[in-house]
């Protein structure tokens, strides 16, 4: 049989879709709906194992998968030593110190001698002895937020995205301490032919993750405006110019940033462009 490489992805979750829509837009598809938990793929050599998050690096490290997508707070977590191949940057959320209302935060240092919750001992450690705390973990699997109110904990280390959660329980948002987001991670020593196809998988990754921060615009400029719309877009290459009928005019091809798009139009617009024509793009290279 021929080789395929082996990902593990979360089975239900946070990462679960995100993970799905990343690699069918490598022109991998899966069918995922049944929730398997095994399944192949068309159009790539690539197994799923669909998983919980907090599995995968274990699975990664012992060779059930090849690879995983999971956050790097799990990674971290875990404590296993394994690659991290990209950093996927969906799923984005910190780990923060939260307090209740009546706590006066200055600093970790206000922490010396607490109790604190978590679902990440091993993380908050490492960064309270960082910064030459003593504090006392009190490790629990879930619902971190309700320990201070039944008097287990004198504080909380929790992830976060928006802090809504947080505040329905009386508790404030004090410190970010540490930053995570979806990773993908590979044992250090896979065999020869399966490096080769995740440098093929990560090639086109690549692709996608490029191309999702960029638009595509096309427009028409007087040409003697040409050289200063130019330094405007900035951008990997010059951008491509057409010649129009009107020989006063050219037709001007280019990806843009998206962060700067809007920035981009308007000097676009003062320098008389006309028929601006923006277009997401699919896949891209540099
Ligand atoms: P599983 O059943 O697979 O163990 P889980 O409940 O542990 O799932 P999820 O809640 O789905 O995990 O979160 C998965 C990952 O999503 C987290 O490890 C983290 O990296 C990321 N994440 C993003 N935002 C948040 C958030 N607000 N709270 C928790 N995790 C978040
Ligand atoms: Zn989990």
């Amino acid at each position: 049989m021929d080789t395929a490489l082996s990902i593990a992805i979360q089975k239900s979750g946070r990462l679960s879709e995100k993970s799905l829509e990343m690699i069918r837009s490598c022109g991998i598809d899966v069918n995922a709906d049944s929730r398997v938990l095994k399944a192949s793929a068309s159009g790539f050599p690539l197994d799923f194992l669909f998983v919980r998050d907090d599995d995968i690096p274990q699975y990664v490290a012992d060779g059930v998968a090849d690879i995983g997508i999971v956050g790097r707070n799990e990674y971290d977590e875990s404590g296993f030593d394994l690659e991290i191949v990209r950093d996927l940057k969906f799923a984005s959320c910190r780990l923060s110190i939260a307090v209740p209302h009546d706590f006066e935060y200055k600093g970790l240092k206000s922490l010396e001698g607490k109790r604190i919750a978590t679902s990440y001992p091993r993380i908050l450690t490492r960064i309270l002895k960082e910064n030459g705390v003593n504090a006392e973990p009190v490790v629990v699997s879930g619902s971190v937020e309700i320990t201070v109110e039944v008097g287990i904990a004198d504080a909380i280390a929790d992830l976060v995205s928006t802090g809504t959660t947080l505040k329905m329980n009386g508790l404030e948002e004090a410190e970010c301490i540490y930053r995570s987001s979806a990773i993908m991670i590979a044992r250090h020593d896979m065999k020869a032919e399966k490096k080769a196809l995740l440098e093929r998988l990560l090639e086109r990754l690549d692709a996608v993750m490029l191309a999702r921060h960029k638009k595509y615009i096309l427009f028409n400029l007087p040409k003697d405006k040409l050289s200063q719309a130019a330094s405007v877009i900035g951008g990997m290459k010059s951008p491509t110019v057409t010649p129009l009928m009107d020989e006063g005019w050219v037709s001007v091809q280019s990806a843009v940033d998206e962060g700067r798009f809007w920035a981009v139009f308007e000097e676009l617009r003062r320098l008389g462009a006309e028929g601006i024509l923006v277009m997401n793009i699919e896949k891209m290279t540099e």
